[in-house]
């Protein structure tokens, strides 16, 4: 996974993993999976309203990134319900695709034209034979690229960025009138107050884990990392809409949610009695609702880990152990360079806080190896940072410029072979500490969500309290239970476990 992180918290939080049609696969295989290449998949299960004549509207949805491009697909996806679309699992058999894109990979918009070049094609191909295709772009690419894309693409007729996704239905409709749109600004609404709510059987086809997003956009404004342009300042969602759509999922049999944002944790907003709330008052609150019993979060900033959310990690059973908790790197210096606001003893001392709260919280972390002006000492730095944290897991790239962000023009850029040795020494130590998690977590007793079937008819698939999948005898009960085991063994990229009696 040798890649270019414009922001490295962003594949994570964001992560890795594979795109995925309006109906999201689990949220946790965006931590267990690190396959950034995603292919094309959707996975059609929403119900079509019926159109008149008795035809539905087909849709193909593509998202690449992270967990809030999957969320904002899915929210996509339920007002594309609303107007009449059925989902589709392949391109051929759809009259609209709409492509959810991430900005963090390299050349991540060389590659949207590219496969905007092969729409054209089909279009092409559509309207000799009578028929059309239409075309929308959405996300981060879509926000950084805005009109350009209508110029270098004539093959899309909708452009819409992160923040006007509840325009989407409207933006469609004036496209079928001919107009060619662009919908890129901020506007001070909530897009999400535009988005119709997920229907019941929309959720329970996604599964007994959900995402919600509970906040968007970044202040913080790190040298390496284009999210403060592409989905703008922090935004919080306010609590009632929040609780509001936490009991929906719960209603529909959701077990699990894991709370979004670009950073989480600066999530604020005016609680009971009209008190300034923070995340760890949110999850106190959400934790209350009957039916949600597992609650994680991601991603954080070390610099907005405070004092209640520390307390909701020692006091809640509810709040699942385990953080993903981004440092970058382990040298004051390059964290200076990259604006991140912290030192490295000050995230030492933050994770020491964290572990005497609950000892037995897992870390995850990201890290850029290779950024400008980045010497040996430096990287050392950072290995010694790794060695003394003991992560059970973590997302590493190679540093590699973002137009747009002030990394780009720094001095000192870091020669392609030094990034590439400093990655495979950095993977190395992260992959023997994995391994080294995972082993200890043999003879554990732990509580599984069971959440999937397995590979084989009479397995099914649940995750640990530590995010791990965990393979268990389909007899132990049915998806949404949660069951007591004991973990018998590690396999490569996932444990087993048996009944405890
Ligand atoms: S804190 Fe904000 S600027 Fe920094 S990496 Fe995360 S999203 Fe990007």
């Amino acid at each position: 996974m040798a890649s270019t992180p414009h922001c490295a918290e962003h594949l994570n939080a964001e992560s890795p993993f594979s795109s995925q049609g309006f109906t999201a696969k689990s949220p946790r295989m965006t931590q267990a999976l690190l396959t950034p290449d995603a292919k094309l998949a959707a996975a059609p299960v929403v119900e079509a309203a019926a159109q008149p004549g008795g035809q539905s509207k087909k849709v193909f949805v593509k998202t690449y990134g992270c967990q809030m491009n999957v969320y904002d697909s899915e929210r996509m996806g339920d007002a594309l319900t609303r107007d009449g679309y059925e989902s589709v699992d392949s391109v051929e058999a759809a009259d609209l695709v709409l492509i959810n894109t991430c900005h963090i990979r390299e050349k991540a918009a060389e590659k949207v034209y590219s496969q905007l070049g092969r729409l054209a094609k089909l279009k092409k191909q559509r309207n000799a034979e009578g028929g059309d295709l239409m075309v929308a772009v959405a996300g981060c690419v879509a926000q950084a690229e805005g009109s350009e894309i209508l110029r270098r693409a004539p093959v899309v007729d909708v452009v819409i960025g992160p923040q006007t996704y509840h325009l989407l239905p409207e933006a469609l409709n004036r496209a079928r009138r001919g107009e060619r749109v662009v919908e890129t600004d901020f506007p001070a609404e909530d897009k999400f107050d535009g988005l119709p709510a997920a229907p019941e059987k929309s959720i329970r086809a996604r599964g007994v884990a959900a995402f919600l997003t509970v906040q968007e956009g970044c202040d913080k404004f790190c040298t390496f990392c284009v999210v403060p342009y592409t989905r703008g300042a922090e935004v919080s969602r306010p609590v009632d809409r929040i609780i509001l759509e936490a009991e929906r999922l719960a209603s529909a049999g959701v077990r699990e949610i894991t709370l979004l944002g670009q950073n989480v944790n600066a999530w604020h907003g005016k609680g009971a009695g009209d008190r300034e709330w923070g995340l760890g008052e949110l999850v106190r609150r959400l934790a209350q609702i009957n039916g949600i019993e597992r609650i994680r979060y991601t991603t954080s900033h070390p610099r907005d880990m405070d004092e209640a959310l520390i307390a909701a990690h020692r006091d809640l059973p509810e709040l699942m152990p385990y953080l993903h908790l981004p440092v970058q790197s382990g040298s004051d210096r390059i964290l200076k360079a990259m604006n991140r606001r912290h030192t490295a003893a000050d995230y030492l001392r933050l994770v020491e806080r964290i572990r005497a709260a609950r000892p037995d919280i897992a870390l995850s972390g990201d890290f850029i190896v290779g950024f400008p002006g980045e010497t040996d000492a430096d990287f050392e730095d950072t290995m010694r940072l790794i060695a003394e944290v003991n992560y059970a897991a973590a997302f590493s790239f190679k540093y590699s410029i973002r137009p747009g962000t002030p990394g780009a023009g720094m001095e000192d850029q870091v020669d392609e072979a030094v990034k590439s040795e400093r990655l495979a020494r950095l993977q190395d130590l992260i992959a023997q500490q994995t391994r080294a998690f995972g082993r200890d977590c043999v003879g554990k007793v732990v509580d599984l969500l069971l959440e999937k079937p397995g590979r084989n008819t009479d397995q099914l698939i649940g995750r640990s309290p530590w995010l791990q999948p965990v393979i268990v005898d389909a007899k132990l009960g049915e998806i949404g239970d949660i069951v007591r085991v004991r973990i018998t063994q590690p396999g490569t990229s996932s444990l087993f476990a048996e009944v405890v009696e």
